[in-house]
């Protein structure tokens, strides 16, 4: 009887891909992990901070009724996350639907007619082309709003801040960078990077916005991009920040009279801030927020696992398992529909709710390609548990992110090998 022989029974695992995976995660585990355990430290013990600064107790798990005045929760989270992401303030609302809404409420909410909005790290994430226009011709778009927009590609895998800095015109209000990799084929953007190119462009302007797309990224470095230098960050309680505990929502933290004009346009103007219900979600969300330090750094080391088996057998993953981190996605690359496919269905066939069902590829609304996903979530659509998602077009790329738990991760590792031993080119390299 080798060690996994119970694991092997239960899930059908071979002792091959067992003791293969096993070996990777040696390798890994002497040689990433403590840096990893290092981050996970400081923000834990930065998380708590904020909590005791703001003096958190059980009276703001408590909520109100109607037009939400005062609701102790909403606004205990508020300056908890201001605090956290070092900003004068924030806006963390299950109102805000997801990551998209709350980009789309920052870029609406800051810019006016006629402004001009640069994206600096390339072309965004899929679902902002269609809220910028570029993309589809949706009423309310930010096109038809009389907002100008460009971009500038990176360099090398690097914010061109040279190229930005010749772009910027006198209708420039505000650069966006996205700290993500999203469905392209790049490492994240590092926290030095974007400190870096912050510092160049504020040399020549400095009042112009900067606004960072922190969607994946929160928590996987010991700073956070407002903390070097960016007006306002965005991103989703359903991805890292809510660590698999909030239910819904989105938060934008930044400088005050920024979050203000956001406010304003999530309720009306003269309300702004100061009405909105949260029905009881502050509690879900500190958790969460409390969890967010160590299942981010459960998901970055489960990412790492993914990576390196996959690297091992020969494929092209970003980041290298050598590139410095900053969001938790693994892309590998497969070149094949089949395998992405697969890789899919394993990540599905380990989870704990819907382990049952097969995902297909369906046309997603805001996404130009047909995508399959791959997620078996307690809350509908997280994807800091882990999932696995593909646009079903070459190179065939598979992007897996999350992990509440590596254990969880591992397992969906080892059934995605054992489901790739139906190839013969896999198997193969794994008995040699
Ligand atoms: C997920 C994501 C978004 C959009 O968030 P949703 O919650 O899916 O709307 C935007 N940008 C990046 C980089 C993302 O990863």
């Amino acid at each position: 009887m080798f060690t996994g022989d119970v694991l092997c029974k239960q899930f059908g695992i071979s002792e091959t891909v067992y003791n293969y995976v096993n070996k990777i995660e040696r390798e890994i585990k002497e040689k990433h992990f403590e840096k990893i355990d290092n981050i996970r430290e400081k923000n834990q013990f930065k998380v708590i901070k904020a909590m005791q600064d703001h003096r958190l107790d059980y009276t703001h798990f408590y909520w109100n009724t109607g037009y939400g005045y005062g609701d102790p929760g909403r606004e205990k989270v508020e300056k908890i996350y201001a605090s956290v992401f070092n900003t004068e303030d924030a806006l963390v609302r299950p109102s805000i639907a997801s990551g998209t809404h709350a980009l789309y409420l920052t870029l609406s909410g800051i810019l006016k007619p006629g402004d001009e909005v640069i994206s600096i790290s390339g072309r965004p994430y899929d679902t902002l082309l269609t809220v910028l226009g570029e993309e589809g011709n949706e009423p309310n778009n930010l096109k038809e709003a009389g907002i100008i927009y460009k971009e500038i590609p990176l360099y090398k895998n690097d914010i061109d801040w040279e190229g930005a800095l010749r772009a910027v015109s006198l209708k420039t209000k505000l650069l966006m960078i996205q700290r993500s990799t999203g469905y392209s084929f790049r490492p994240a953007l590092t926290i030095k990077k974007i400190k870096f190119a912050i510092e160049k462009i504020r040399e020549v302007y400095p009042n112009i916005y900067i606004m960072v797309d922190n969607c994946y990224g929160e928590f996987v470095h010991e700073f956070e991009p407002s903390d070097v230098g960016a007006d306002v960050v965005v991103g989703s309680l359903i991805k890292n920040p809510g660590g698999g505990i909030a239910l819904s929502g989105g938060y934008v933290a930044g400088k005050k009279h920024i979050i203000d004009r956001i406010a304003n346009r999530l309720t009306a103007p003269g309300l702004g801030k100061e009405i909105g219900l949260t029905f009881g979600t502050g509690r879900n969300t500190l958790q969460g927020l409390f969890f967010a330090p160590h299942v981010v750094s459960e998901a970055v080391k489960g990412a790492l696992l993914f990576g390196a088996v996959y690297a091992s057998l020969g494929f092209e993953i970003t980041p290298t398992l050598d590139e410095e981190r900053s969001d938790i996605i693994q892309a590998i690359k497969f070149n094949n529909k089949d395998m992405v496919i697969k890789i899919c269905e394993a990540v599905q066939a380990a989870s704990p709710v819907d382990g049952h069902v097969s995902p297909v590829p369906w046309d997603m609304p805001g996404y130009a390609d047909q995508v399959i996903m791959a997620s078996g979530a307690f809350v509908s659509g997280s994807s800091i548990e882990l999932s696995a998602d593909a646009p079903i077009r070459p190179p065939y790329t598979a992007y897996i992110q999350g992990g509440l738990f590596y254990d969880h991760v591992k397992l969906s590792v080892m059934l995605s090998l054992e489901k790739m031993m139906e190839f013969e080119e896999i198997k193969n390299k794994i008995f040699n």
